[in-house]
């Protein structure tokens, strides 16, 4: 017999099986013995009260045992002889569309400018060591995407754009614990993801389809408004439909567009800082004690959200006891990101502090004329991705011309004062005091500030000299848009050509990439049908 169960207990009881089969025989009156196996469907913490409680929806196996895989999992089948398509990127968007393509009988030709998984590691390394940044192997380019060297959160807010239970199952497929089913706010964690994005490449080879690292697409091919294919810098040119999954940080890919008039358009963004204060100060303020989050709880999270001046501000990409890492795509830029390992064990906590820009906003006065200042190469639908580029340059300059990130502590800027020293920090490169109230655009500056004040009205502690600004999140989203059909789509002028994932602007985060590249496969497919007119492809 199998009964499910809805509990609300505290913290050690979730966290141990014993405990969990006493506390059912003891407040539901099942015979222990007659356990023989419980799994947790769903897990959440409660920490809006003093006492803090875990809420479980547990099923309870009596006299018999589970019977199947605790994930639901795919069918690959051998796709070799069968149509191809291009997928450009091998990030989440381009291994779900690959995935994807091979459930529908089709023959992914998967091209990735960067290095596979495990070599990539080896030059993030030299990012911190010598501070030297490969513009084909970094924290946004190689094997994984921007996505593989992350928190691995795999929460979205975009749950009807696609099956995010299913995203998650082919993650436990490809080795991922089956916590991640059960957790409301599931992760995988760095030190996993390397695996279970080998394992997909793995899936994806021996199903037929091919793995092409160290090729970046350098042209597209497009005869009479179809896209025929892709050109790249080994010479070899890959020919099908493409599905274009290149992230919000493939820059070449958004300037190679708009100089051969593929449509694109301007996309607002969110801009800031990394924020990172001590864990143990997070746990006591979301957990309501001072011992922080004891034995049995995770890391605590956090969430702000505000209005300041007409502009949303807010936390971004939390990684609870995790570390800030440098996210440089090329020379002469300084960015910063986040990533945790599966423990979230780190002595830091940090976010992405940021705050809402919108095109228009570029035509404000101030940023106008700061952007005409910057203007290169004075397309304005470029106007908010030069915008990044001219705050990871100012970053760069202001940490040394090297990876070492201007840094200034909470209260301070909120005082306009420059830090005399910064306190400890996981970035590893290096911090170095800046008056980032000073130098970076009052239009950001001005609303984090007041937004730093109201979270730190309703979180007490939160707005501390403990907590260092990190400069700049940049990378929050695409600063482009390349348009695309809602229906089909495809390319609002070129057919045959799928715009994906996060640098398309059609996601934001590993799993709503991943949810894209399903649905660009599936529109592949309709693609196929149509064109060679068979009802299968
Ligand atoms: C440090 C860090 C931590 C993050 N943490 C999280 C997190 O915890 N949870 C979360 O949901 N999101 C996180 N994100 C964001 C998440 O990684 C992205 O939203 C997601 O990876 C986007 O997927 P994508 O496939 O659309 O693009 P990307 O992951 O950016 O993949 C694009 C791929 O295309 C390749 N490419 C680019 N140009 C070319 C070309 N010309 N030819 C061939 N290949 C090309 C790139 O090398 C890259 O591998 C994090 C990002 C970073 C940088």
């Amino acid at each position: 017999m199998i009964q499910e169960y809805q509990l609300r207990i505290l913290p050690q009881v979730a966290a141990d099986e014993r405990l969990l089969i006493t506390y059912l025989s003891e407040e539901k009156g099942l015979n222990p013995t007659h356990i023989k196996a419980t799994r947790v469907l769903k897990r959440s913490i409660d920490a809006r009260q003093r006492t803090v409680y875990v809420n479980l929806k547990v099923r309870v196996y009596i006299d018999e045992l589970p019977d199947k895989e605790e994930y639901e999992p795919t069918v690959y089948n051998n796709v070799e002889g069968r149509p191809q398509v291009v997928v450009v990127g091998a990030g989440p968007g381009g291994l779900f569309a690959a995935l994807r393509l091979i459930e529908l009988g089709l023959r992914p030709i998967v091209v990735e400018r960067g290095k596979d998984v495990r070599e990539r590691k080896k030059d993030l390394a030299q990012i911190a060591r010598i501070h030297s940044v490969s513009p084909e192997s970094n924290y946004s380019f190689g094997e994984g995407g921007a996505g593989a060297y992350s928190d691995g959160k795999l929460y979205t807010r975009s749950k009807k754009r696609g099956n995010v239970e299913k995203i998650l199952n082919v993650f436990c497929q490809h080795g991922a614990s089956t916590a991640i089913l059960a957790d409301a706010h599931p992760h995988i964690g760095t030190d996993k993801l390397p695996r279970v994005i080998e394992n997909m490449r793995s899936t994806i080879i021996g199903c037929g389809g091919e793995v092409h690292f160290q090729t970046r697409m350098e042209a597209l091919i497009i005869e009479a408004g179809e896209v025929k294919g892709i050109e790249t810098q080994t010479d070899e040119t890959f020919l099908g439909p493409v599905i274009l999954a290149t992230g919000h940080s493939a820059r070449d890919v958004y300037r190679w567009l708009a100089a051969h008039d593929v449509h694109i358009e301007p996309k607002g963004i969110a801009m800031g800082v990394r924020l990172e204060h001590p864990s143990a100060l997070i746990d006591q303020i979301q957990y309501h004690s001072k011992q922080g989050r004891g034995e049995y709880l995770p890391a605590a999270e956090y969430s702000f959200v505000t209005q300041a001046e007409g502009r949303g501000v807010y936390s971004f990409c939390m990684c609870p006891g995790g570390v800030v890492v440098p996210a440089a795509s090329g020379p002469e830029q300084v960015v910063v990101n986040g990533m945790s390992a599966s423990n979230r064990g780190s002595k830091w906590s940090n976010a992405g502090m940021v705050v809402e820009i919108r095109p228009e906003d570029l035509e404000n006065e101030e940023l106008r004329m700061k952007n005409e200042e910057w203007d290169t190469d004075n397309d304005p639908r470029l106007a908010v991705l030069r915008l990044q580029e001219e705050l990871e340059r100012q970053c760069w300059l202001q940490g040394g011309r090297k990876q070492s990130a201007p840094a200034q502590r909470m209260l301070d800027f909120t005082r306009r004062k420059l830090s005399y020293d910064l306190p400890d920090s996981s970035y590893n490169p290096g911090l170095i005091s800046s008056p980032l109230h000073f130098w970076m655009p009052p239009f950001i500056t001005k609303r984090l500030a007041l937004g730093f004040q109201q979270f730190g009205r309703s979180s007490h502690g939160f707005l501390t000299n403990e907590a260092v600004m990190i400069g700049v999140e940049t990378r929050t989203s695409a600063p482009v848009r390349i348009v695309r059909d809602k229906e089909t789509l495809q390319h609002v002028t070129i057919s045959g050509l799928f715009p994906c994932g996060e640098g398309a602007g059609y996601a934001g985060g590993i799993v709503s990439a991943g949810m894209d590249g399903e649905r660009c496969a599936e529109a592949v497919a309709g693609f196929l049908r149509v064109n060679t007119g068979k009802t299968t492809i």
